[in-house]
């Protein structure tokens, strides 16, 4: 029979062993709990408040940026994407199978196709100009654009381009597309052919015409109406691509084209995606210059990142192709905007002008206009008699800087 001072001292023991198991176990149930409920820990060179510049060499600035992007938050909002796979980091979309639709819907007959010579160097290789026969029921041959994959490492880019573009219908301001080859290899993505190059290049081939005049007759001399029109072509043709909830997000003169009778034309969709906002995942090469706040920092975009571009265009257009920031570096402008710097007005730059991009601007991405309304906006300016842009008094020493455009793709 046991002592009762040995009952008082196993109780005594069992209570001690009990606090003890207590003790440790606690603190670690608590530290579980937590780690699972607590957002990871941000690296501090992956914090979203300091993206930091990529060393790129020095022949790179080209208005692509590379950046270290932030840490991926998981996304907080439903990316209606291709699949509305949210899910998928940019270069996962590689597989044959994800775009096994996309492929095989639109398919041009190849032997139907003949390509001419070349007509520039984009995000995947050459784009030719080429003879379609029969394409889209035109009977007969039509001069079309096509758009090599040449990169391989190139094709996610490529099939997103050509996902967007079966998203696009038509409209007399975007580049439409007419169909692909891409049962096998070499693939052509195949576009509107747009005769009068880049809005870029029509705008600084246009300032030695300024300085001439017209002496040798077919002048590509811009006249003020010209620059507002062309402008106002672009926001009807963003309106669209807004309305059908693309996002460009790489909006500027150099992917704008330019029809024989002086239509823009927005082109380029190599790095659109559809859905109402888009979050950046992977480490790529971006247009600084034609950034917004919320995209540089973190990494969202909307179509009211798609209007902070449109204001940088607008600025384009007023300075006849100069390059935006004159004389900063990448690393100045970021720094610039995220202190709220904004381009001064150009001094031939009506103020009306003026302040419908300062609306593009606005830190707050909300109290931006929306690209209908800047369509309006645009509308009214050109019903009026005044000139907006007084390229009588453009002084083109003062918007000298204008890097190449061969290298301002990715
Ligand atoms: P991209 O890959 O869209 O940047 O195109 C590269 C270059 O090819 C452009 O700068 C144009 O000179 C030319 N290009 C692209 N698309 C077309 C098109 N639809 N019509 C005529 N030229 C085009």
């Amino acid at each position: 029979m046991a002592h009762p001072g040995d009952k008082t001292t196993v109780i005594i023991i069992a209570v001690v062993v009990c606090g003890v198991v207590l003790l440790v176990t606690i603190p670690i149930i608590w530290v579980v709990i937590r780690r699972r409920k607590s957002p990871k820990k941000i690296p501090a060179d992956n914090d979203p408040n300091n993206v930091e510049l990529d060393r790129v060499g020095s022949d790179a600035d080209d208005g692509y940026q590379s950046l270290k992007l932030p840490y991926r938050r998981t996304s907080d909002h439903t990316y209606q994407g291709l699949k509305a796979r949210s899910d998928i980091e940019d270069n996962e979309l590689t597989s044959d199978e994800t775009y096994e639709d996309v492929k095989t819907r639109s398919q041009f007959p190849r032997n139907q196709l003949k390509i001419k010579e070349e007509l520039g160097h984009g995000d995947f290789g050459s784009v030719y100009k080429a003879e379609a026969w029969d394409i889209l029921g035109r009977s007969g041959t039509t001069i079309v654009a096509a758009k090599e994959l040449k990169d391989p490492a190139a094709s996610t880019a490529f099939f997103k381009e050509l996902a967007v573009l079966k998203l696009l219908g038509t409209h007399p301001n975007v580049v439409s597309f007419l169909g692909c080859c891409t049962d096998t290899e070499p693939y052509y993505l195949l576009l509107e052919f747009v005769s009068g190059g880049s809005l870029q290049s029509a705008l600084r081939t246009s300032r030695t015409q300024q300085t001439y005049g017209n002496l040798h007759g077919g002048s590509k001399s811009l006249s003020p109406r010209d620059l507002t029109k062309f402008a106002w072509d672009v926001a009807k043709g963003m309106s669209f691509l807004s309305s059908k909830k693309i996002l460009h997000r790489d909006l500027a003169t150099r992917n704008v084209l330019v029809s024989a009778d002086r239509t823009c034309k927005v082109s380029d969709f190599g790095f659109s995606r559809e859905g109402d906002e888009y979050e950046r995942t992977t480490k790529t090469r971006l247009p600084v210059r034609w950034m917004a706040p919320e995209s540089l920092f973190h990494r969202k975009y909307t179509t009211k990142s798609d209007v902070w571009a449109f204001g940088v265009l607008l600025w384009e257009i007023v300075t006849l192709g100069a390059t935006p920031y004159p004389g900063m570096s990448k690393r100045e402008v970021m720094d610039g905007v995220q202190q709220g710097y904004r381009m001064r007005k150009p001094p031939h730059c009506d103020d009306r002008m003026y302040s419908l991009m300062m609306k593009c601007w606005s830190e707050q991405s909300f109290k931006r206009p929306g690209f209908p309304e800047l369509e309006r906006e645009l509308d009214v300016l050109m019903e009026d008699e005044h000139d907006y842009i007084d390229l009588a008094n453009f002084d083109e020493n003062a918007y000298a800087s204008l890097q190449t455009s061969r290298e301002e793709k990715i």
